[in-house]
């Protein structure tokens, strides 16, 4: 591990103004649980690192004007143990429960689960973002069995790791960032992206900002979270499935579904949306699992994810 500085502000305007606008040269610090293990192993190299936990103000959770605040260094437990989180949002309270370990859940915060860096082992072993040695890819002929099976035409094949991000895109959520100058809100819709260059980052956020919060619309939607993992292991899960939606005369309205771990950001499942709208659970979970899993491209180690695919929307859609 090459050495770097460390920084502790109780101010947002001190963390942002020791921020660097070049990825990498400084990092962030929440919780630190994917960001030393990311430094470890040398997937960044910081000359500074900046923790976020002194600063005032980024953490706990409140509601103001419709929406549902939390914090950016909130820590997964108490998002889990918060209850108007548990009232509104139980498919959060479940994907939070299933992070990881008692340790993670009560280090981890919210924000870390939204920008902790792609699993991909080609990524954290040296081969970059891509997977590349000597000019060739090595994840489609290499061991592909977590990897992405939906937008993986371009050289990003690594999945998006986040369990938090599925639902919150299908709850309308948006992400709060503060730059150096000014802040803005960004859709978690449109916050997730697929690097074309191995100097981009995995989301809409620029070296020198700060996510300082996530709002979700009090929408009085229905919502729930499937997740396929290996019995007891603590590790990613392999697919995962969120569900919001209204319901009215038993007919599902404004339906959302997202999956996770399937691509190299959440993915808005939109056929399965469109087969869910307009009719019952029992008649759409099937429906919608199958329609998720169209226009699925799974490499050479991991098309079982399809089915895995159908298995978690069905369920999620029945664990609501
Ligand atoms: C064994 C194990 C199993 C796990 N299983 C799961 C799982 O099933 N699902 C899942 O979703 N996650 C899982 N995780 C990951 C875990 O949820 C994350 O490591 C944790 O949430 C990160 O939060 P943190 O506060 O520790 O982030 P940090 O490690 O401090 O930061 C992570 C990244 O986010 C950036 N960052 C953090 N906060 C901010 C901010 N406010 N503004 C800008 N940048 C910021 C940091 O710079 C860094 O790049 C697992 C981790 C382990 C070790």
């Amino acid at each position: 591990m090459k050495t770097f500085e460390y920084a502790s502000p109780n101010s947002l305007k001190d963390a942002l103004g020791l921020l660097s606008d070049t990825w990498g040269e400084t990092e962030i610090l929440a919780g630190g649980t994917d960001l030393l293990t990311s430094i470890k192993q040398d997937v960044t190299a910081p000359r500074l690192v900046v923790s976020l936990k002194e600063v005032k103000g980024l953490s706990g959770i409140d509601s103001k004007g419709g929406n549902l605040s939390i914090g950016a260094t909130t820590k997964l437990k108490d998002l889990i143990a918060n209850e108007d989180v548990q009232k509104h949002f139980p498919g959060l309270v479940t994907a939070a429960k299933n992070i990881g370990s008692a340790q993670i859940i009560n280090a981890g915060t919210v924000a870390g689960d939204l920008l902790q860096r792609p699993r991909c082992w080609y990524f954290r072993n040296g081969f970059g973002l891509f997977g590349m040695a000597g000019g060739k890819e090595l994840v489609p002929d290499g061991d592909n069995r977590y990897h992405a099976i939906f937008g993986n035409g371009g050289k990003a094949k690594f999945v998006n790791p986040s369990s938090l991000a599925p639902l919150l895109i299908a709850l309308g959520a948006g992400i709060d960032v503060q730059g150096p100058k000014k802040e803005r809100s960004v859709k978690a819709a449109d916050f997730f992206s697929t690097p074309k260059t191995e100097s981009e980052r995995e989301y809409a956020l620029q070296a020198n900002e700060i996510v300082t919060g996530i709002s979700i619309p009090l929408s009085g939607k229905k919502n729930g979270i499937y997740e396929v993992r290996h019995r007891l292991g603590l590790d990613w899960p392999m697919v995962a499935a969120a569900v919001a939606f209204d319901e009215s005369g038993g007919r599902i309205r404004n339906a959302s579904v997202v999956l996770g771990h399937v691509a190299p950001t959440p993915w808005v499942a939109e056929r399965a949306t469109a087969v869910l709208n307009g009719q019952s659970r029992k008649a759409g979970a099937q429906a919608a699992g199958n329609a998720a899993a169209q226009g699925a491209t799974p490499l050479s180690k991991n098309a079982y994810k399809v089915s895995q695919v159908k298995v978690a929307v069905r369920r999620a859609i029945e664990a609501v």
